[in-house]
């Protein structure tokens, strides 16, 4: 662990072309739960999986459940940047990291002062009206009991990729593009499992893949460098 975490601070310091791509591992550490991971919990207090009430047919057909998921999981209080956060904003700073691309939805990077942030899945520091598209501060969601409504009627949503929709074909461009050039591409807090993260790394043409994260992945095959942990505890110790 100790060696491995030497190799990994060596190959930043020798690269000025990092690429960092992050799953929700990068967040658990500030408080904020993947809503992903079923629990005994989930079972008794909600009829469907997050994945049906995070649909989109959902959110059309039922936004009051929608919106007492989304209340109550999705919209954190006071959760602050964690080591990760911080240390990839010192990074970027350094002109050593050129982008971020972040499956989480929480605004963290941003807050911790980095700049290049690419958000696959959308972001609930942003809202909009699903009918006419007018932006609504995210505080009108949080602070709205119940299904926010907008002026025309509508139903106001957070900007975030719901399942069954597409995820921004912009951001997915830039970040093949990110990827493709990096010299240096580390993979945090996520198994990897899911797209669009499995079929991105594939972009990726160096030879420092390194994955930092707490189980084994369906790439570490690939890996060139592989150290075990919570992603804020390894980062803090760069
Ligand atoms: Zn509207």
């Amino acid at each position: 662990m100790e060696e491995n975490i030497r190799k990994l601070r060596q190959w930043i310091s020798e690269s000025d072309n990092i690429v960092f791509f992050g799953g929700a591992g990068v967040s658990t550490e500030s408080g904020i739960p993947d809503f992903r991971s079923v629990d005994g919990l989930y079972n008794q207090k909600w009829a469907y999986p997050p994945e049906t009430i995070l649909s989109h047919s959902f959110f059309e057909r039922d936004p009051e459940e929608f919106y007492r998921f989304y209340h109550e999981k999705l919209v954190i209080h006071g959760a602050e940047p964690n080591a990760a956060h911080r240390k990839l904003a010192e990074l970027e700073q350094a002109g050593k990291l050129k982008a971020i691309l972040t499956q989480n939805i929480d605004g963290l990077h941003q807050a911790a002062g980095s700049k290049e942030v690419l958000e696959l899945h959308g972001s609930t520091h942003r809202c909009y009206c699903a009918s006419c598209y007018k932006p609504w501060p995210a505080s009108y969601i949080n602070d709205c009991k119940g299904v926010p409504r907008c002026t025309c009627g509508g139903v106001v949503r957070p900007d975030v990729v719901l399942y069954e929709e597409s995820l921004d074909q912009d951001i997915l461009s830039r970040s093949v593009k990110y990827i493709s050039r990096a010299d240096m591409l580390i993979i945090g807090g996520t198994s990897l499992a899911v797209y669009p993260a499995a079929g991105l790394i594939h972009y990726y043409q160096g030879h420092k893949l390194v994955l930092v994260n707490r189980g084994a992945t369906p790439q570490d095959g690939n890996a060139d460098l592989i150290v075990r942990g919570n992603i804020g505890q390894v980062f803090s110790q760069l």
